[in-house]
């Protein structure tokens, strides 16, 4: 298969131009208009030679992906979704935070393995891994969106990426390298659903990357209710897994708690959430249920307000996911519902 040309190193490209008979500096040049202006497209690439641009095309595949179709209004979450060379689809989210501040929420994979319960993402099993050039061009392309740098990066998309280290930790090196785009890697989260070998994985890392952990319940009778087995691995594993991220990468764990009304939500989980939380450092993170086309519903807002003040109660920290989106189906869980579709 053909490489990307968005994960092309310096080094990579020069080899490249030396074989292909250009000169060294259209390495360079390459390179800035990929991390300068978050170009891929070599026809948009003007101070290429038009040889050049059509050696690139026909080398690598750049672009390898455009946005298909964009669901935005002002001021909110803009949904983008993106149709790959092989003709899949992904969708990435563009979340403004009211201070200016500019979040993406990427996807990591074409459909997810998983499959959560409540999840849209996971409903058609997993496609086929994102490779590290696709995950920096969709990012690439969020920034086009934009016109500029994003300020953070959520990895809560479409896919579990600790899945898919082989691909992602590549693209977060290249999104926080010098050399790269720069991006501190604070300002990165990766969620996963508890896939312990790859929390191990990332924390060898020992970058401070944002790890999200999705708990969605504290004891294992519950959590089997909202995931299914084969990769479901058990609470204890998952959260001396957490310990180990901590003590590594000096930051603290978060652990996202999808609320769904009947399942996870009474006063005794809250409890013993709130205890786990304690006892392991971690804050934890509420979200309430966005409606997909699955049996679960929201808890309602008494509800939910009850379960963050007997959380909070043991002294662990406890924020509320703030809502955006979830009119547009941009909410997380939901991006994939229409891409079946397309
Ligand atoms: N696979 C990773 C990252 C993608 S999902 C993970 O599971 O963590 C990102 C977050 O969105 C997870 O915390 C997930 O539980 C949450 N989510 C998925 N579907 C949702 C839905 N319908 N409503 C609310 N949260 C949802
Ligand atoms: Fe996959 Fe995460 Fe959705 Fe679960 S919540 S199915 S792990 S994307």
């Amino acid at each position: 298969m053909k490489n990307f040309l968005t994960n092309q190193s310096a080094a990579d490209l020069e080899k490249w131009c030396a074989v292909s008979g250009y000169p060294k500096f259209r390495a360079k040049q390459i390179r800035q208009w990929i991390t300068g202006k978050f170009v891929s497209d070599p026809d948009r690439m003007l101070n290429l030679p038009n040889a050049l641009r059509e050696a690139l095309k026909a080398e690598f595949f750049a672009p390898s992906m455009k946005i298909a179709e964009v669901d935005s209004a002002p001021d909110q979450v803009a949904k983008l979704l993106l149709q790959l060379h092989d003709n899949e689809h992904i969708e990435m989210a563009v979340i403004p935070a009211g201070d200016g501040r500019i979040t993406f929420c990427l996807s990591t994979q074409v459909g997810c393995p998983v499959g959560c319960r409540f999840c849209a993402s996971g409903k058609h099993g997993l496609k086929r891994n994102l490779t590290a050039g696709e995950i920096l061009e969709e990012f690439l392309l969020g920034c086009q969106y934009i016109g500029r740098k994003c300020d953070n990066i959520v990895f809560m998309g479409i896919g579990e990426g600790l899945l898919n280290c082989n691909e992602l930790f590549p693209a977060l090196e290249e999104l926080t390298s010098e050399s790269g785009f720069n991006l501190s890697p604070r300002r990165i989260t990766v969620s996963t659903s508890g896939y312990v070998p790859g929390m191990k994985k990332l924390a060898e890392l020992e970058k401070e990357f944002v790890l999200a952990v999705s708990l969605h319940a504290p004891d294992e009778e519950t959590r089997a209710k909202i995931i299914p087995d084969p990769l479901r691995f058990p609470i204890d594993d998952i959260l001396q897994a957490a310990d180990n991220y901590r003590e590594r990468s000096g930051r603290l764990v978060t652990l996202e708690y999808t609320l769904l009304a009947g399942i996870n939500d009474s006063d005794t989980h809250a409890e013993k959430l709130g205890r786990l939380a304690y006892k392991h450092h971690a804050k934890v993170n509420l979200i309430p249920y966005n409606a997909t086309d699955t049996e679960f519903r929201r808890p309602s807002r008494e509800r939910i307000e009850s379960f963050e003040r007997k959380t909070a109660a043991s002294g662990a920290t406890v924020t509320r996911r703030v809502e955006r989106g979830s009119s547009k189906n941009a909410a997380c869980g939901q991006l994939r519902i229409n891409a079946g579709k397309k």
